[in-house]
Formats: C-alpha cells, sequence, structure tokens
C-alpha cells in the first residue's frame, strides 16, 4: 500500500467515525443499526441490511475475533447477520464485504465504538421527579430554517389545528430554565423520530424512520446536545417510544422483509381497542385477535413483534437511542398492543445494560387490576411479569376529573379519590404510578373542571402530594383548554411565545395574565417546595375516609409529616383533628405551605372552601 492509499483509507475511517449516515453506492441501501458499540452486557448483535437482492451475495464479515451467523427471510433484499461480541472486545472499525463469484462488491465499514462512560446519563427517575410532557412541534419554533425538509412530505401550516406547526428541539434547548423556574424535574418529550406522511404527522406516532429524528425537529447529533444540556441543568429526559406500529410510509412498508412483518387482513381492519381482552377469562378468539392484531389507525401499520428478526430489531434499536443520546428514561406507547411477551423480553434487554433506567408504560385501562397486571410484578396470576417498573394510572386520572365537581356521597366527591387509593393492594409497587391530571391525548383538565380555578389548584395540590409520580402536561400551567371530542390538535396547542413574533410570551410572568400567574406561581411554590420534600417522595401514605367531602392524609415517617387537607366544600371549615391522633398527636405546631403561614393550633384548623391545606408538623 503505497502513502497516499494509506492516507486516503485513514480519512475514510474517519470520515466513517464522525458520520453515523453512511451512503452506499450499489447494492446496500441501509444498514441497521448504523453503529454499536464494543462492552456492552449482552454480546449479541443483529445487523439487518437492505439492498437489491442482497441475500443472494456471499456475505463476509472480516473480523476474525467476531463470531457470525448469517439468516435468510422471504425477501432476498434482506439479510440478518448475527454477530457475538467478546466482552473484552476493544472498538473497532471492521469491514463487512459484499461478494459474488469471489470478488468484493461492495463493502460496509461497520463500527463498534467506544461507550461513553463519562458523562451523567441514564440516570433514571423517580418519586423524587416530576415529569412535564411537551408535544415539540407545539412547544417552541427555535429553528425556523427547519421547518420545511425536501425530503419530508407535509410542509409547515400553523393555521392547521392538525399540521405541524414548527417545533422542533431547539426550541426546547432554548426554553430549559423555564422547567427549572417552574420547578419540575423531568421532561417527556413525545415522540421525534421521522414521520413522513402527507398529513397529521405533528403528533409523531406515525414512524417511518426508526434511526433518525425527523428533519423537522432537527437530528441526531440535536437530540444528544438536548439531552446533555438538560443533564447540565438538573433536567432529566424521557424518549416516547413506539413498539406496537409503524407509520405507513415507513420504508420497510413498500417491501416487506416477510408476509409477517406486520399484521395483514384482506381489507383495512382496526383494533378495538380493548385491552381488556387480554385478561378476560371469558373472551373470544374474534375479540382478542381484533384488539393485538387490527392496526391502530390505516396510517399505521400493526407490527408483529412475534417475529424474531422484528423483535431484536425493536430491542436493539431503543438500546442503540439510550446509548447515543444518553436519556434517563422511556415512556412506552401503547403497552398492550404489542406483543407482551417481547415487550417483557425489551424491558428485561434495557435493564440489563442500564440498572438505574426507567420506563413508564401507557397502559390505558379504565379499572385497576388490569391497570396493575402491567406494572411489574411477581404477583399477576397467569405468572406474566412485564418488567415495566412504573404504570400510568389512568383509574386515578379518572377519578380526579370527576372528585372535584361532585358533591360528597358514598362514593363520590372526595371519596372518589379514597376509593381508588384505597385499591393499591392490587399493584406490586403503588409508589411507581405516573399521577396525571391530563396528557396530549384526554380533554385538558382546566376544561374537566370547566375553568374553575379553586378546584383546579386542589387537583394540583393532591397530584403533588399523594402517592407516584406526577406528571404534567405543558400548557396546564397557562389554564389551556380544550376537549377531546373536537380536532385533538386543539388540545395540543401552540405554547405563547414558543414563535418568534408571537404576541404573547407566556415563558415570562409579564407576558402572562393575572390568572395564568396566579396557576404558574401556585406550580411553581408547589413543585420547587416538593424537590427536596423527601417525604412526598418517600414517606408512608396514611389517609382518613373523607368526611363532608373534606379529604385528610399524611405523607409521614418516624420524624417528618405532611398533612393534606382537601376541603372540597362551597364554604369555609373549622375541622376537628381529634380523630388523626394517631398521626397528629406527637406535633405541636404546622407551617402551611401554600400561604406560608403558620399554623399555632393543630387542635382546630380552619380551611377556606375549595381549597388545599399542606401542613409541615414540626414537634
Ligand atoms: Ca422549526
Amino acid at each position: 500500500m503505497n502513502i497516499k492509499c494509506a492516507v486516503f483509507l485513514k480519512l475514510l475511517i474517519l470520515f466513517f467515525h464522525f458520520s453515523s449516515l453512511q451512503t452506499y453506492s450499489q447494492i446496500v441501501e441501509k444498514v441497521e443499526p448504523p453503529f454499536w458499540w464494543a462492552e456492552m452486557q449482552n454480546p449479541e448483535l443483529q445487523i439487518m441490511i437492505y439492498g437489491d437482492k442482497v441475500s443472494e451475495y456471499d456475505i463476509h464479515v472480516n473480523h476474525k475475533h467476531l463470531l457470525i451467523d448469517l439468516e435468510k427471510v422471504e425477501n432476498p433484499n434482506y439479510i440478518f447477520i448475527n454477530l457475538s461480541v467478546p466482552k473484552d472486545f476493544q472498538s473497532t472499525i471492521f469491514e463487512i464485504n459484499i461478494e459474488k463469484d469471489g470478488e468484493i462488491k461492495e463493502t460496509i465499514n461497520y463500527e463498534l465504538k467506544e461507550r461513553d462512560k463519562n458523562k451523567i446519563q441514564h440516570q433514571g427517575f423517580d418519586n423524587s421527579d416530576v415529569i412535564y410532557l411537551l408535544m415539540p412541534d407545539r412547544f417552541s419554533n427555535g429553528d425556523p430554517n427547519n421547518d420545511n425538509s425536501d425530503k419530508m412530505l407535509e410542509k409547515v401550516n400553523r393555521n392547521d389545528h392538525d399540521g405541524r406547526h414548527g417545533g422542533d428541539i431547539q426550541g426546547i434547548i432554548n426554553h430549559l430554565d423555564y422547567f427549572n423556574e417552574l420547578g419540575i424535574t423531568s421532561l417527556w418529550i413525545n415522540p421525534l423520530l421521522e414521520n413522513n406522511q402527507k398529513k397529521y404527522t405533528y403528533h409523531g406516532y406515525a414512524i417511518s424512520d426508526y434511526y433518525n429524528i425527523d428533519p423537522r425537529y432537527g437530528n441526531n447529533e440535536k437530540y444528544r446536545e438536548l439531552v446533555d444540556k438538560a443533564h447540565e441543568k438538573g433536567l432529566k429526559i424521557l424518549m416516547d417510544v413506539v413498539l406496537n406500529h409503524c407509520g405507513i410510509n415507513h420504508w420497510w412498508i413498500k417491501d416487506l422483509p416477510s408476509g409477517d412483518w406486520i399484521h395483514q387482513f384482506s381489507e383495512y381492519t382496526q383494533s378495538n381497542f380493548r385491552t381488556p381482552v387480554l385478561l378476560d377469562p371469558y373472551v373470544s378468539n374474534y375479540d382478542k385477535n381484533l384488539q393485538q392484531n387490527g392496526w391502530f389507525d390505516s396510517n399505521m401499520p400493526d407490527l408483529n413483534q412475534q417475529n424474531k428478526f422484528l423483535a431484536k430489531y425493536l430491542i436493539q434499536n431503543t438500546i442503540w437511542w439510550i446509548e447515543t443520546s444518553g436519556i434517563d428514561g422511556i415512556r412506552l406507547d401503547t403497552q398492550p398492543y404489542a406483543d407482551k411477551d417481547m415487550i417483557a423480553e425489551w424491558a428485561k434487554s434495557i435493564f440489563q445494560e442500564y440498572p438505574n433506567f426507567n420506563i413508564v408504560g401507557e397502559a390505558w385501562q379504565q379499572k385497576i387490576p388490569i391497570t396493575a397486571y402491567w406494572q411489574e410484578t411477581n404477583r399477576n396470576f397467569d405468572g406474566y411479569s412485564s418488567n415495566i417498573p412504573v404504570v400510568t394510572d389512568f383509574p386515578l386520572h379518572y377519578a380526579i376529573n370527576e372528585a372535584f365537581s361532585e358533591e360528597q356521597s358514598w362514593t363520590e366527591g372526595m371519596a372518589k379519590l379514597y376509593y381508588i387509593l384505597a385499591q393499591d393492594f392490587v399493584y406490586s409497587n403503588p409508589m411507581n404510578t405516573l399521577v396525571f391530571l391530563d396528557n396530549h391525548d384526554v380533554t385538558r383538565i382546566f376544561s374537566t373542571l370547566n375553568k374553575d380555578l379553586d378546584k383546579l389548584k386542589m387537583a394540583i395540590a393532591f397530584q403533588l402530594t399523594t402517592r407516584g409520580i406526577p406528571s404534567v402536561y405543558y400548557g396546564t400551567e397557562l389554564l389551556m383548554e380544550g376537549f377531546s371530542h373536537e380536532q385533538h390538535g386543539k388540545m395540543r396547542q401552540d405554547f405563547p411565545g414558543g414563535w418568534p413574533n408571537d404576541n404573547v410570551n407566556g415563558f415570562i410572568s409579564e407576558g402572562r395574565n393575572e390568572k395564568q400567574n396566579e396557576i404558574f406561581n401556585f406550580y411553581s411554590k408547589l413543585l420547587n417546595w416538593r424537590k427536596s420534600s423527601e417525604i412526598i417522595h418517600s414517606g408512608k401514605l396514611t389517609h382518613f375516609i373523607p368526611e363532608n367531602n373534606i379529604y385528610v392524609y399524611f405523607r409521614h415517617s418516624d420524624d417528618n409529616c405532611v398533612m393534606v387537607i382537601l376541603n372540597n366544600n362551597d364554604s369555609n371549615q373549622i375541622i376537628n383533628t381529634k380523630k388523626f391522633n394517631e398521626i397528629i398527636s406527637q406535633y405541636m405546631i404546622g407551617f402551611e405551605i401554600l400561604s406560608d403561614s403558620e399554623i399555632i393550633n393543630l387542635k382546630h384548623i380552619s380551611i377556606n372552601k375549595k381549597s388545599a391545606m399542606i401542613i409541615e408538623l414540626k414537634k
């Protein structure tokens, strides 16, 4: 090899080192994952190669220490390479040669990178956190230059509720201080991966490329920048992962690896969305098949996770994102719709690599036992464990949305909250529940509560002091409204001030109106207090059966205690605290957090109508 040639080769290797997107000239169109790492816990790696009749070539991996096995599928345009990377293997670039008749037709330079172990990353999340859910297209447009992309079919149209509005990753980076001012600790961002179809792409759940951030949000490097900068500011990032379905314009769909890659029917067949069928002892095959294999939407083909190549592909894809981006946690979309054994394997594989990580699964259920089934457990009747620690608490969500507008009865009003929590015995860990007033799929809480500020404050106070991990939907702090029976885009409004030339700027107090500031300040005070209030994170919960539409509970340990009172009456009340003596008797005075006031006499506590008190008890 002459010097010129050696220099060229070195440059070529350097190029591949810094570029995650190789381009192939002849046969190969896609290599996924595009790179991997040495020193992973799991030595197995499956590489999917896609290209014209690629399986009809001889494939040679040019490295003597990598164990290799090739697998073909129905479609000759795919080949799967299974590698076993020894534990002590160093980072390297090796060649995968595509050969015919002993002649190399094309070479893939595949990189096993060195893992970055020096950064703060993969922190997980727990009861000390409060999650803020934001929709990236609707939060802030930090880079108007990326609003449209030549490669993307849908163009920006801010006048269409269901169109793309131009929000992006840079917009989130620009407002990291806002989250700290508000007092939240973690961001759950709706999916950022490419969604390339003609319309209705802003929500992000119709993924057309599992390895690239949508160019209208930025790129993979910009996502890593967001995670790093969030970490510098003490904020965590949760990725929204979709395993149940992909988008109709995913490149697979035009040329499926095999017929069973997705669930196919003679005509379009939608899921019945009835997830209880998975546990129903009297279920019909008809209903079960529809729930599992029907499509979520005509734009979202239902993936068959029982296909072993696809299952491995999806598991690796998630690990690839965790490793490349440094994220701290995952919100898993539509958990009960995907094959449950594959989901359990997926979660197990993640925790094998990242023991401190955490995952919350979207198990949208009306009823508590069915919700609890989807949480990691050793208590399910059939022995199933999802390996997913946290579940979304929809039953409590429904109760919160109803309770504050009801008169007290045996089961209604404040009793509704009581009855939900009294059934927590069905959870293997009731602390690992996501407690939310609303989210991107349901009517906004301020609309549900008929724009009543007092009710909203009570709901917030409950959410932030009961058990579980709170999740706040963006814009609740600005009193955004929206009903789910309208266009969903109307519940996913642009954050005011997120776009250049917006008339109103909700990011600063001067831009918020009086009522918005009232709620923003309410949130900010409580959230910033909660950050360091360990008793709320991990204290025991003891509650008392509501009487007279007043709900009283305590978060406590041997030495610390917070008392919460929710008065859901239209009149001021004086509470005789004698019945709480088992907890309150050892305390002398209290400090009420929301009003910054001392309570000298704990025997009788006055509380205003339709309000909450959060009292730190002192000995
Ligand atoms: Ca933009």
